[in-house]
């Protein structure tokens, strides 16, 4: 309670929360009367709690428990099967074409990053784009693509879904289903992907704090689905000399908040392809799971973001760094059992 309060107020204050069901103890500390909830789950009555920040003899409303009920408790991995698991002791490479252009485009990429030691193919069926101009993937025929290219080389699929009506389509195809960070508050994509059993990848929103990153993945947890990574990706600044600015933080950050698995997106996290190494190498330094990274077999000729991809023989030559620093942080990079 604001310390200019008069019993009259506090009386109101504290009747209303009886009315919300709690047990109220009137404390005091110096001058301010403070008045404390107890006996029951405070995210229950969570709008009317912070309704209470706007009367005007309440100076403010602080919950005593954190505001996830399911993220934070314990440290989760997640297990893609076939020995795939990301957020144990081994870093998992994640790479591919930024989207699903072609046959021979996705099957050539997918090969050699199988070649050189991913896990996981990207690449993006149904592509958000600035402008509506550009390419905005292949659709249904390019997720069929993804499930064959993956089968055939080995390596499980990652890819975007956008809309929540396609959420049981894109689930049937992917391994991973990927929450772009134009989506990251798109509320009814994430309770969508909540009700699935595939893993979600959410990237982090543009302009996304970490506590509204944290919350997006509390809503997907919330629906029912607990087994999300978290990718950091770049968060839009005043710099221009990069697409974005990759903020390193948020690996250590997010890990000790929610628990769970975090890896770094270098590509979108720089918009260059010579940024694309270098921080790597510190996103596994900064304690990230691993890594998601775009990958052409042309990058010249790539649809989009050829600026920010690797070619076959860059890539090659970024892993065995990335097991070097690996090795000098106490983990390893997974080494894929092929089929
Ligand atoms: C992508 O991975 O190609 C992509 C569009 O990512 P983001 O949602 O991070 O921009
Ligand atoms: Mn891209």
């Amino acid at each position: 309670m604001s310390p200019a309060s008069d019993p009259a107020q506090i009386e109101a204050v504290r009747l209303r929360m009886v009315e919300l069901g709690f047990h109220v103890d009137l404390a005091r500390s110096g001058d301010r009367p403070i008045l404390c909830g107890s006996g029951i789950d405070e995210l229950q009555s969570y709008d009317h709690l912070r309704q209470l920040r706007g009367w005007s003899s309440v100076d403010d409303v602080v919950f005593s428990q954190p505001s996830t009920k399911f993220l934070g408790k314990s440290p989760q991995t997640i297990d893609l099967g076939g020995g795939v698991v990301v957020g144990g002791s081994a870093i998992v490479i994640f790479a591919g074409p930024c989207t699903v252009e072609s046959e021979t485009q996705l099957f050539e990429t997918a090969e050699a990053v199988s070649r050189s030691g991913a896990s996981v193919l990207r690449g993006g069926a149904y592509k958000p784009s600035t402008s509506p101009y550009s390419f905005r993937g292949m659709g249904l025929p390019g997720l069929e693509l993804l499930a064959q290219a993956g089968k055939r080389f080995g390596l499980k699929v990652i890819t975007e879904v956008m809309d929540p009506r396609k959420v049981d389509l894109v689930a049937k195809y992917a391994d991973i289903l990927q929450i772009g960070a134009r989506n990251m508050q798109n509320y009814d994509l994430l309770h969508e992907v909540g009700k699935i059993s595939k893993p979600v990848l959410l990237k982090r929103g543009l302009s996304a704090r970490y506590e509204e990153w944290l919350m997006a993945a509390e809503h997907i947890a919330l629906a029912g689905n607990e087994r999300i990574i978290l990718c950091e990706r770049g968060v839009r600044s005043f710099e221009t000399g990069t697409r974005n600015m990759l903020d390193l933080a948020a690996v250590p950050v997010m890990k000790a908040l929610a628990q769970l698995p975090v890896i770094v997106d270098p590509s979108q996290g720089t918009g260059k392809r010579e940024l694309v190494t270098p921080m790597s190498l510190a996103a596994i330094a900064a304690g990230a799971d691993g890594l998601i990274v775009e990958v052409h077999a042309n990058p010249d000729q790539a649809v989009k973001d050829g600026a920010q991809s690797l070619s076959p023989d860059q890539f090659e030559s970024l892993v065995p760094q990335v097991q070097a620093v690996a090795r000098a942080v106490g983990r390893s990079v997974l080494v894929p059992t092929k089929v």
